[in-house]
């Protein structure tokens, strides 16, 4: 039998070899370009994804690699706790004690989640993190699941509440959900999920109306290149969260006091006060120059979304564009003509920002100041 020996050997050379280049590759991380906000840091994160561990097709550490490849900062893997296909049963922290030297190693910030998972709506599916041990979820009423993890200090939020294997046409708020918001036991919301490719109104709406943070997840099962097509410009769903530092404790309280925009292919989705803040950090205004009644001015998009202006109503003194939108990483120029005789040297512009959406079917108006510069 040595030849059987010596295929083994072989066998476990080229493993050991795999193994060994697969830690000195070079691989690239995105830069989003996302900026920070007047008192916060701007942090982005995924909060819903799986593993082998549920029904997910990928290795926890997978998960990590790929949320740093694509510019995140953290990430909760919450393998459901109820539906493990390939495992059956087992320690529910273990997706989480398997990536989280990866994590450590390359900056992520890695957040133990899990998915209180019941078939039917309601309750639907409730993601929760900042769990410390997730193998408390583990009950028969999802009541008990959620106090449970309310017990451990969890952020919990509703996942995808407008799925349409449980919620066939309309996406309706039941008063199972009710008492969970009078009992504390819901805390956000998903706005935006990768699962139906979709943005859900109604949960943007029930966010403004009810107090839930709004969130944005992939609900990643597959390899991620596999739903999304980076090379065709496509972008993971993610939620930007403004925190005071960057720690799991500045972040949790975030997410409690509701400081996230929800982010979904180039589309924006929060309230008006954090959505105004993050485009005023992100259109960069480097000159405006004064020629008689014409303003010359150039802008840059650092981010890797692209910022879409229309030309709101009450600028009708003025001529300018009535729409434009800067590429991601691109420079712009245009020119604003003011009133005739015009001797101020700033002019104000309104405008609204067509993919930075405050609610269903709104999006964000503000008013620009362009100051020339001698
Ligand atoms: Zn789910
Ligand atoms: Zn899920």
């Amino acid at each position: 039998m040595w030849h059987v020996n010596l295929i083994s050997k072989a066998f476990l050379f080229v493993v050991f070899y795999c193994v060994l280049l697969s830690d000195v590759r070079s691989q690239s991380r995105t830069d989003l370009g996302i900026p920070d906000i007047p008192g916060y840091k701007t942090i982005k994160g995924d909060f819903h994804m799986h593993t082998v561990f549920s029904d997910g097709k990928v290795w926890p550490t997978t998960r990590v690699e790929e949320a740093w490849r694509e510019g995140l900062d953290v990430i909760a893997i919450t393998d459901h706790i109820e539906y493990r296909p390939f495992i059956k049963e087992g320690d529910h922290n273990i997706a989480y004690d398997l990536a989280k030297p990866t994590a450590d190693r390359l900056g992520i910030m890695l957040i133990k989640g899990s998915e209180i998972t019941r078939r039917e709506m309601p309750p639907g599916h409730l993601n929760a993190i900042f769990l410390t041990d997730a193998n408390e979820l583990e009950k028969d009423d999802w009541r008990d699941a959620l106090r449970a993890a309310r017990d451990q200090g969890a952020f919990i939020f509703w996942n995808h509440p407008g799925w349409s294997r449980q919620q066939k046409d309309t996406t309706l708020w039941w008063d199972e959900h009710s008492w969970m918001l009078e009992n504390n036991l819901m805390h956000g919301i998903e706005v935006a999920s990768g699962l139906d490719q979709a943005y859900y109104p109604e949960a943007h709406i029930w966010a403004l109306e009810k107090g839930l943070t709004m969130m944005g997840t992939t609900d990643i099962h597959n390899p991620i290149g596999m739903d999304y097509n980076f090379a065709m410009g496509e972008k993971r769903a993610m939620t930007l969260i403004f925190a005071k530092e960057f720690t799991e404790s500045a972040l949790r309280d975030a997410l409690f006091a509701k400081r996230t925009v929800a982010c979904y292919q180039d589309n924006f989705y929060g309230n008006q006060e954090y959505l105004e803040a993050l485009f005023k950090a992100s259109l960069q205004i480097q000159e405006v120059h004064k020629r008689g009644n014409r303003f010359s001015v150039k802008v840059y998009n650092p981010t890797s979304i692209p910022i879409k202006i229309l030309k709101a109503p009450g600028n009708e003194d003025k001529d300018f564009f009535r729409w434009l939108t800067i590429a991601p990483r691109a420079y712009d120029n245009f020119t604003i003509v003011a009133p005739e005789g015009a001797t101020d040297d700033f002019v104000d512009v309104k405008w609204i920002i067509e993919n930075y959406k405050v609610s269903p079917g709104k999006s964000l108006p503000v008013i620009m100041r362009l100051e020339a510069k001698p």
